[in-house]
């Protein structure tokens, strides 16, 4: 497989931006390169290359610093795979829906055109007209998000996705830590067209600071790093991912308490009346389908409980992210009220 073909052509020759610190890489001097501010505790620009983060990354998850690129956000990763490989008016994308809806607006902003080949009743992929259409449809990538949000299922068929289409797969894992499966990472080197993203936003309860990874052959990575600006996250950011990744007790007593809080919000909800459905999750929430989802929503809003309703994408659903035992109390509490 060629990704140099798959690239649009401005990008393929695009020359990238040099910075000051790209220019000189060294620490130590008098610093008049950069036209920052002699004075001040944050005047200096962050590292582009985010060389410390990446390093920290890199020993976690056993890659080399090659194969991965930090994003302001996974948000961003998706925005720059469009620009990467998308040209506008021209070259299609495929989603799966009910999913993230990112993916279509960033599609949208980027003027380029969106294929949904939906998700069957169990949320799993329509693997053979997946393909077929990809195929037909010339389609650069295909966008795949395990565990999905907003249904929280793990996807089934992605190995085949990745062994038949010829074009990128863009695999979202934002809630991988949450859940019973291994993440795609590990097959990095078997598939060259795989782009795996992952954020600090959800498990390493990092969502203000905007720190997005994506994982990928050393080739397309380089892309990445080609069009990304040059200082796209913030010194500040960069340290407290840096600060995440260390603090393992942490990360494993706030992930063991919300997946234990899971199970007894799952336990408490298939009591209550209101709840018709609970679909099986793998992430930090969970959707219920419930008589009225509309009044349920707003009437939960009146006891300052809010949660999310996806009605538009499935009918009388709602998804309700696991908070603190004393939140949950409260949602389960509330709900009872109704
Ligand atoms: C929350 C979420 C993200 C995270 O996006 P960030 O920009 O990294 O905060 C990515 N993908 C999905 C499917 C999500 O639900």
């Amino acid at each position: 497989m060629k990704i140099a073909q798959l690239v649009r052509p401005n990008i393929l020759s695009l020359k990238p931006y040099s910075s000051a610190r790209d220019e000189f890489p060294g620490t130590e001097g008098v610093f008049l390169d950069a036209n920052e501010n002699p004075y001040g505790v944050l005047n200096r620009y962050p590292d582009p290359h985010q060389a410390i983060l990446k390093q920290t990354i890199a020993n976690e998850k056993n890659l080399s610093v090659n194969q991965i690129m930090i994003g302001n956000g996974s948000d961003e990763i998706i925005d720059l795979a469009f620009r990467i490989f998308c040209e506008p008016g021209k070259d299609k994308v495929l989603v799966c829906s009910p999913t993230y809806g990112m993916y279509r607006i960033t599609a949208d902003i980027n003027n380029v055109e969106v294929v949904d080949i939906p998700l069957n009743e169990d949320f799993q992929l329509n693997t053979q007209l997946l393909l077929e259409v990809a195929e037909r449809e010339s389609v650069k990538i295909v966008f795949l998000c395990s565990p999905n949000n907003p249904t929280g299922n793990l996807l089934k068929d992605i190995d085949i996705v990745l062994r038949q289409f010829e074009g990128i797969v863009f695999v979202d894992e934002a809630y991988i830590d949450f859940c019973s499966q291994k993440s795609l990472v590990e097959k990095l080197d078997e598939f060259p067209n795989l782009i795996v993203s992952q954020t600090f936003s959800k498990a390493r309860g990092l969502a203000n600071a905007r720190v997005g990874m994506a994982f990928g052959a050393p080739e397309i990575i380089e892309f990445f790093n080609r069009v990304k600006p040059p200082y796209n996250v913030s010194g500040i950011n960069q340290k407290a991912a840096v600060d995440a990744l260390k603090d393992r007790e942490g990360f494993k007593r706030n992930l063991y308490s919300i997946l234990s809080e899971r199970e007894k919000v799952i336990e408490a909800l298939k009591k209550l009346r209101v709840i018709k459905k609970i679909f099986p999750t793998e992430a930090n929430f969970v959707l219920v389908q419930c008589m009225h989802a509309g009044d349920v929503y707003q009437r939960l809003i009146e006891k300052k409980v809010i949660v999310r309703n996806r009605s538009t994408q499935i009918p009388d659903t709602l998804r309700i992210s696991i908070g603190t035992p004393e939140e949950n109390r409260l949602l389960i509490k509330s709900l009872k009220e109704l």
